[in-house]
Order: C-alpha cells, then sequence, then structure tokens
C-alpha cells in the first residue's frame, strides 16, 4: 500500500467507523454467532497475490461485524463500560503511525514526558494526594500499563521485593540475609476481601506467594465492603500462623457490586502493619473521582501506597489505558529495573529521565498518552465530570424504577456508581434465584440489550450498568421496560 493508496483507503476506513458509530444502536448489541463460525468463511491461508483494500474492506461488515459484540452500543449493560471515543481513537491513529517500543526516555522522549505530565494532570483531577504526582517529594508519579490486573502484578513484585529487602536487613552478613529471605519467601501472602476483582488472586499466582480472601458482609442497606477492624483480625490470624502479611488489595468499586472498602479505618491497622504494601484498585469507579462529590475519597490514600484506575473503563479513552500511580517508585525501579549494556545511554545513566521500562513488566511500550492528552482536551474537565455525573444520574433513575416494582423486584444492594443490582423477588431465595437466572436468560436471549448476572452471597442478581457515553437515560428506561415484561412473561409461566 503506497501513500496514495493509504490516502484512500484511510479515508473510507473513516467514512465506515463514523458509519458504524452512528447506527450502532441499531445492530443487535451481542454477537450470536456460534463458535468456529470464522473459519469456514476464510481461505485457509494468506492470499498468495497482495488484494485490494476494497475487498478486505468489505470482509468487515460481512465477515467481522457478526463476531463482534457491540462494547459501544447504547444498550451494553453489561460487565462496566470501556468506552471509545472519536478523540480517543486518533490518539490510537497517532500512536500507531509514530510507532516505537519507548521503553526509555531516548526511544521517544515526548512518549515519557507527555506520560509524565498527563499522568499529573489525571491525579489533579482525580484529587489523590500530592504524594503521587511526579513532582512530589517521596518521588512517586504515575505510569501508563495495559490493564488493572497487569498493574497489580506489578506492584505485587514491588511490594514483595521490599518486603523481602526489610527481611534480609536483620541479617549479619550477605550469607545470613539470603538465608532470611529463603526461609521466609514461601510465607508471604497478600490479603485481599472476597469482593475484590480475581485479578489480585491471580497476580499471586504470578508472583507465587499466597493469598487470603477475607469475607465481608453485606446487604440490601449495606455492601460488601472491607473494614479495618475486618482487616486487623485476619492479620492476626495469619500472623499468629507464622505468615508474613506483605500486600493488601482494597477497592474502590468492586465488580460484582461497585462497594467502596471502607479506607479510613484501614489506616490505623497500618500503624502496627507499617511494611503491608495497601494497592487501591479503582479500575472501574476511580473515574467517578473527577466529579466534587467524591474528591473527599481518596484523602486516606496518602497511607497507602500505591493507586490504579481504568481510563479506559468509564473516561473516554480507548482501550488500553490503565493508570497506576505509586508514592515511591524507586520501590518499582528496585524490584524491575535490569540494565543491560544495550539498553544504556548517557541521559539514563545521569539520571536525568524517566526510563517506564523499570515501572512495568513487558520492556516495550506503546505511546498512549496521545489518546489521553486528546481525550481531556477535547472534552475538557467540565466534559469530562459531565459524562461521568450522567451516568450515575441515570443509574439512580433505573434504580428507582427497580423500587417502585417493589412487588416484583428487590434491590440486592445498595446502588452505586450507576450500578443496580435487583432480583425478582420471591418468598424463598432459590425460587429467587431460578426467577432471576430465567428474567435474565429472556432479556439475552431478545437481544435489544446486554446484561450481565452475578451471584452474592448464595443471591443470584442482575447487574445493570450504563457508563457509554451513547447511553441516555431512555435507554436505560427501555431496558427497565423489558425487565417488568421479561419479569411478568416468567412469573406467567411459573403461575400456569
Ligand atoms: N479490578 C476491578 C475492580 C475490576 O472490576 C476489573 C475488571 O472489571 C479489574 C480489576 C480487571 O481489569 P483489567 O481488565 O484492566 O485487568
Amino acid at each position: 500500500m503506497n501513500s496514495e493508496q493509504f490516502r484512500a483507503a484511510a479515508h473510507t476506513a473513516i467514512d465506515q467507523i463514523i458509519d458504524y458509530y452512528d447506527t450502532i444502536g441499531s445492530r443487535r448489541v451481542v454477537s450470536n454467532v456460534s463458535p468456529g463460525y470464522l473459519k469456514p468463511l476464510l481461505p485457509p491461508g494468506p492470499p498468495a497475490n497482495p488484494e485490494p483494500w476494497a475487498d478486505i474492506q468489505s470482509d468487515i461488515e460481512s465477515k467481522i461485524l457478526p463476531g463482534i459484540t457491540h462494547w459501544q452500543s447504547p444498550n451494553f449493560l453489561a460487565f462496566f463500560p470501556a468506552n471509545s471515543s472519536y478523540p480517543g481513537i486518533l490518539g490510537e491513529l497517532y500512536s500507531a503511525t509514530f510507532t516505537s517500543a519507548n521503553f526509555n526516555w531516548l526511544c521517544s522522549p515526548a512518549a515519557t514526558e507527555l506520560e509524565t505530565i498527563v499522568l499529573d494532570w489525571l491525579a489533579r483531577l482525580l484529587n489523590l494526594p500530592a504524594c503521587f504526582l511526579s513532582t512530589s517529594k517521596n518521588g512517586g508519579g504515575g505510569v501508563i500499563q495495559g490493564s488493572a490486573s497487569e498493574a497489580i502484578c506489578t506492584v505485587l513484585v514491588a511490594a514483595r521485593e521490599r518486603y523481602l529487602r526489610n527481611l534480609a536487613a536483620a541479617g549479619n552478613s550477605a550469607e545470613e540475609s539470603e538465608g532470611i529471605v529463603d526461609d521466609n519467601r514461601s510465607k508471604l501472602v497478600a490479603l485481599s476481601s472476597d469482593q475484590t476483582h480475581s485479578s489480585t488472586q491471580k497476580g499471586c499466582q504470578i508472583t507465587g506467594v499466597k493469598h487470603h480472601s477475607i469475607k465481608v458482609p453485606g446487604n440490601a442497606t449495606e455492601n460488601y465492603i472491607l473494614t479495618g477492624p475486618l482487616l486487623r483480625k485476619a492479620l492476626e490470624e495469619l500472623t499468629a500462623k507464622g505468615l508474613h502479611p506483605f500486600f493488601l488489595t482494597v477497592t474502590l468499586g468492586t465488580t460484582a457490586t461497585c462497594a467502596t472498602d471502607d479506607f479510613a479505618s484501614v489506616v490505623p491497622v497500618l500503624m502496627d502493619y507499617p511494611n503491608l504494601w495497601v494497592h487501591v484498585d479503582a479500575a472501574f469507579a476511580g473515574a467517578a473521582l473527577i466529579l466534587p462529590q467524591y474528591q473527599h475519597v481518596p484523602a486516606p490514600f496518602e497511607h497507602f501506597d500505591s493507586f490504579d484506575m481504568n481510563m479506559h473503563k468509564w473516561l473516554l479513552t480507548n482501550f488500553d489505558c490503565s493508570c497506576l500511580y505509586v508514592k515511591t517508585r524507586k520501590h518499582l525501579l528496585d524490584a524491575l529495573s535490569i540494565t543491560p549494556p544495550y539498553l544504556r545511554n548517557p541521559f539514563s545513566e545521569q539520571g536525568l529521565v524517566t526510563d517506564y521500562r523499570d515501572w512495568q513488566i513487558p520492556l516495550g511500550r506503546r505511546f498512549r498518552a496521545l489518546k489521553i492528552w486528546f481525550v481531556m482536551r477535547s472534552y475538557g474537565v467540565s466534559g469530562l465530570q459531565g459524562h461521568i455525573w450522567n451516568s450515575i444520574r441515570y443509574g439512580e433513575s433505573f434504580a428507582q424504577w427497580v423500587r417502585d416494582r417493589a412487588d416484583i423486584f428487590e434491590i440486592v444492594v445498595p446502588p452505586a456508581f450507576g450500578l443496580t443490582v435487583f432480583a425478582v423477588k420471591a418468598a424463598l431465595r432459590e425460587e429467587s434465584n431460578r426467577l432471576t437466572k430465567a428474567v435474565y436468560e429472556a432479556v439475552n436471549a431478545h437481544g435489544e440489550i446486554f446484561i450481565t448476572s452475578t451471584v452474592i452471597d448464595g443471591t443470584y442478581a442482575i447487574r445493570v450498568v450504563g457508563g457509554g457515553p451513547k447511553t441516555r437515560e431512555e435507554v436505560l428506561r427501555r431496558a427497565f421496560e423489558i425487565f417488568v415484561c421479561k419479569t411478568e412473561e416468567v412469573l406467567r409461566a411459573t403461575d400456569a
């Protein structure tokens, strides 16, 4: 493809992309192809000779789109949103244009420097304590990771190495220190509540440490949150067994029910466990911190070690864009920095620059700061706040409609951050579970909206969360009508 061919192809591709977005609401939101649908539609190998772009492009509609679940559809109310936006897409386009590995500053100074600048912008927007800024005296700062899971894995490594180094300091010789580390490595344990996303447990599997899950209670009036007293009890039990608790994930917006752990009550516990690395997983709901009414929430984070939120979930920035902040970047560098001769350069050697390769697991990295920059400038703070606030408002309307039909529905946990978790009402839990599952399946089979379910404390529940820029209140109203219709059908079939 030469320049002129690219110009023509890119124009037709952009036209097709705009048409796709303009008509997305009329497509069936979830793909209903069968497993293996694609193989029979494609030849057994690549073409022997070049194909024209027009032939390649026409296969998008006929072969690829049938297998796409339309996460950008206004009718996508499942999991959590994965917002896209035109400025975000343009950021991806330029990133692809400048493709480079960007592992250190010299690879493309703009990529590193823009990342530091926009992550500081974001930290201030989220009202994170100043200790997470790149300019902080304690040497904090932010770095873009591919996902919240990757971020957790990265800080788990840093926390593990910090803890082991502290233990090793008790040795009187290198040999003795090595012995202490060897003796205790298998006793390291990371904690989280049983509502924490599975990425913490996965991170433990990857980093070779134990994982302890703390059961947290909840109900229709109190969400499932981790508190200081529950944490303290778990820490005491683990320590009594001779284990070394070294890491804790607390969550702002748990996956199943969007619960926010009681951060303030965790802080005093840290007085007795000063070596515990506390990570805040705010993958989805962290975006709400840009609203004035949530800006008090991060105050206790100054006592914690790291914080992560995905701009690629709710903040209009295309996947992938997980923003990880640490209070002390030295801990990342101590754990992850290895400098073979081929990575040496005078700027890095003199400590004049940031080399983000030392803040992450992979070496190479994409120029992801561009899309944050484009999104922030195109929407402005007011546009971003408006988007988040609208999603929360529409979610609150939906929750109220559910409450208003207390004859057939029950709210399972207090609605939060635009998420409503509810079930079909019945005298017995087993009956409610059976009916709710039937309604869930009927709604998704109907195909106009797409939702997910969860099981919380033995209760089968439906989760509804908007958050897409095209998901307006009328979409949620229509979704509610579908729920009522399908529930009445299921109840009629049960009575018959
Ligand atoms: N943490 C929470 C609270 C989540 O809800 C999710 C995913 O939904 C994750 C972490 C994992 O996110 P990622 O896909 O970025 O790894």
